[in-house]
């Protein structure tokens, strides 16, 4: 009799998503190195590779790249423009298997998912048990593999589903995170970006193992209370976050409250626009869009005023979010008291097509576009990356670092 731990979590990433679809589609194409991305005219197109198969990626093609880059590398592979509307089609398959054993589904985007099995075990085996039979229910149904990583958080459960691509599969039993933690390249811990692995290369960690070996104290006094906390526990494998489902999530918002009430408006616009840029980008992450925009103000003596406005459609951008939230506060605002919190929250959320479609739509919005790229460096590069100096109060120049995240609210 197996012993079941706290929670079974698993996180699910289909392989080389877009690309297996077109083989799938089109099986003359099996066995060739194929790239989803726009086509390459003569090697000079100027789109990015959105998904390459295992065979281009032989060549050493992979998502992000310049297509023309690719073209040189493989001139000779299959190239295809992204046909989002199928891959939607699929992603809506693969998600209605899942919901066979769980309505705890957090999809990350149109390929990646993680699910809350915890209370599926009763009916259909432990955590693996159930991974393998949504694999098996995958490659029988959609003609697709997936490679999932099964865990008692959604740390460890992402970190494992891509060390064994494709069609893998890793556990991580409880209680012996540390061991699968500790030799890992610290690159792997969530939410180091190149200045954090530069902090952590100065205090000589290498591996996740070498950080969970510091005192939290150091890595406090390193990162920031908040940061430093986070390093502190993921290293070790303590991670409770939950899977929050989509379906129940009607709002997301963030709020920042200061440390000292501040008098200073450009301050709280900025803070505003920080806020407004990290719910606009989780949104995009999470493929949705709100229609109903609510500022949130708090002033010296805690007097608190909501203010909210409902748009013709909704948004996930911050240069359509901005205007409106910047115009709330104006007109909420009371300049003589000093501030002490100022939030702002989306809601009537929907789903939208993934704006990855964006990048190669004719005719398609720009700011989408934008927006994409902004998110695509962020995650590569730590947010901070792209600054908005043209959106600040009086063109003031933002000045980004890794601090602290502002907690999330109104997550329901
Ligand atoms: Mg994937």
């Amino acid at each position: 009799m197996v012993t079941l731990g706290k929670r079974a979590i698993l996180h699910v990433d289909m392989d080389a998503f877009y690309a297996a679809v077109e083989e799938r589609e089109n099986p003359a194409l099996r066995g060739k190195p194929v790239v989803v991305g726009s086509e390459p005219k003569e090697g000079r197109g100027r789109g990015v590779v959105a998904t390459a198969n295992y065979a281009a990626r032989r060549y050493g093609i992979g998502s992000a790249m310049p297509i023309s880059e690719a073209w040189r590398r493989c001139p000779s592979a299959v190239y295809i423009r992204p046909r989002m509307r199928l891959y939607a089609e699929v992603s809506r398959g693969v998600r209605d298997i899942f919901e066979r054993f769980t309505d705890l589904i957090e999809p990350i985007s149109i390929d990646e998912a993680f699910l809350d099995v915890t209370a599926s075990r009763r009916l259909y085996g432990d955590g693996p048990e159930i991974a393998k039979r949504i694999k098996s229910a995958i490659r029988s149904e959609e003609r697709l593999t997936a490679s999932i990583g099964c865990a008692a958080s959604k740390f460890i459960a992402k970190i494992a589903s891509d060390l064994d691509k494709p069609d893998g599969l890793v556990v991580v039993e409880e209680g012996r995170e540390a061991e699968f933690l500790d030799p890992l390249p610290i690159g792997r811990l969530w939410g180091a970006g190149p200045k954090a692995l530069e902090r952590f290369r100065r205090l000589r960690c290498a591996t996740i193992g070498d950080a969970a070996s510091l005192e939290r104290d150091v890595l406090v006094r390193t990162f920031g209370e908040s940061m430093g906390d986070r390093f502190h526990r993921l290293s070790r494998g303590l991670d409770e976050r939950p899977v929050v489902p989509d379906h129940v999530r009607k709002s997301l918002g963030k709020e920042s409250t200061f440390g000292e009430d501040v008098a200073d408006r450009k301050v709280v616009e900025r803070t505003l626009l920080d806020l407004t840029e990290k719910v606009a980008a989780s949104l995009r992450r999470k493929h949705m869009a709100g229609v109903t925009i609510t500022l949130k103000l708090r002033w010296e003596g805690f007097e608190t005023v909501t203010r909210r406005r409902t748009l013709k459609e909704p948004v996930n951008t911050t240069e359509r979010i901005w205007p409106v939230a910047r115009e709330l506060l104006r007109a909420a605002d009371r300049p003589r008291l000093k501030v002490r919190l100022v939030g702002v929250t989306l809601s009537g959320l929907d789903r939208v097509e993934s704006g990855q479609s964006d990048l190669f739509r004719e005719g398609s919005n720009v700011d989408g576009r934008v927006a994409e790229a902004v998110d695509t460096l962020a995650e590569r590069f730590g947010s901070g990356t792209v600054t908005r100096a043209a959106l600040l109060p009086d063109g003031e120049k933002d000045a980004p670092d890794d601090d602290p995240e502002p907690h999330e609210s109104g997550g329901n």
